[in-house]
């Protein structure tokens, strides 16, 4: 069930904009608001799922969906060549923000190891 007081939610039935670059059924990716690389998306299931801690055998399959959606916009924003980072936070002491399980794909400068 879509949760209206999440963000991601909002973004996935249209009641918050957003630059959406692409969808289909089950995903949808849209342009980080606050950039950390000249590239920055972030890939998201449509269905609500908080983080990695509440995947299961039946949703995981989403995730390796939107590992190769990753994969594919890297290709297109030509940054898959130089190298790209793609990033899950899972809890807010590792940086989540938003409770809607999401897939940072960053590229398009040098990326830097280990990260803060
Ligand atoms: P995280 O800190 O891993 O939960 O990542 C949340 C990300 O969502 C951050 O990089 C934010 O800049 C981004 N973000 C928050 N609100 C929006 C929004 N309305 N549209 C696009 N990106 C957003
Ligand atoms: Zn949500």
């Amino acid at each position: 069930m879509p949760d209206l007081s999440c963000l991601f939610c909002r973004i996935v039935q249209r009641t918050l904009p957003a630059q959406i670059v692409t969808e289909d059924d089950e995903l949808l990716a849209f342009k980080d608001i606050n950039p950390q690389a000249p590239t920055h998306l972030l890939i998201i299931p449509k269905r609500h799922l908080a983080t990695v801690s509440e995947l299961t055998a039946e949703s995981a399959p989403l995730m390796a969906k939107g590992m190769l959606l990753a994969d594919r916009l890297a290709k297109q924003a030509g940054i898959a060549e130089s190298g790209y980072r793609v990033v899950i936070n899972c809890g807010a002491g590792a940086g989540q923000s938003v409770f809607h399980i999401h897939l940072h794909l960053l590229g398009g400068r040098l990326m830097r190891w280990p990260p803060g």
